[in-house]
């Protein structure tokens, strides 16, 4: 009978192969169980709506929806400094934005074809606009250079159609704020 000794380093390694074998199911040839489909708290990703199953994040499904994520909340917070410097309001949550961004699909809400490049303030902040969800839609930069400083019943170069349909979209987002 082998003689028992925790002195033994073997004898230590044996038990802990054990054990490994035991919890682990790869361990002993068996398919693992499957991933939920759906994370417990039935969180989704702010950024591409996949449920989210990756890590503690409330936020993101991966690493690249955080980074995106993050850039998005670095810059928010420039537009609350640059607010804060010209003495106007900023309230802007990075929830109110994702949401926004996802409406328009991560795309310029005036071409709805240029990539998002830059938030866009619908009334400028030199004509009184605020940063907040009732005023910010995502734009391209051509589109945003043709908007200029202008008030949305100015604009020339952007279909009066297109101008209507996004004033109609703030208002409803401007609303739910003042309800909630
Ligand atoms: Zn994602
Ligand atoms: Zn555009």
């Amino acid at each position: 009978m082998e003689k028992q000794n925790k002195h033994d380093p073997k004898a230590w390694l044996r038990t802990r192969q054990v054990g490994i074998e035991r919890t682990n199911p790869a361990a002993r040839g068996q398919p693992q169980p499957q991933k939920p489909a759906m994370s417990p708290s039935g969180k989704r990703c702010w950024v591409c709506t996949q449920p989210i199953t990756w890590g503690q994040s409330d936020t993101a499904c991966n690493e690249r929806c955080r980074a995106i994520l993050y850039a998005e909340s670095y810059r928010i917070a420039r537009h609350k400094e640059e607010s804060y410097r010209q003495n106007r309001p900023c309230n802007l949550k990075l929830s109110e934005w994702a949401e926004t961004l996802r409406h328009y699909n991560w795309h310029c809400a005036f071409c709805q074809i240029g990539p998002f490049e830059s938030l866009d303030h619908f009334i400028p902040t030199s004509r009184g606009g605020a940063t907040w969800v009732g005023n910010v839609v995502p734009s391209c930069l051509p589109c945003q250079a043709a908007k200029g400083n202008l008030l949305p019943e100015e604009v020339k170069a952007i279909p009066r159609e297109r101008m209507d349909r996004i004033a109609r979209y703030l208002g409803r987002r401007a609303q739910m704020v003042s309800q909630s």
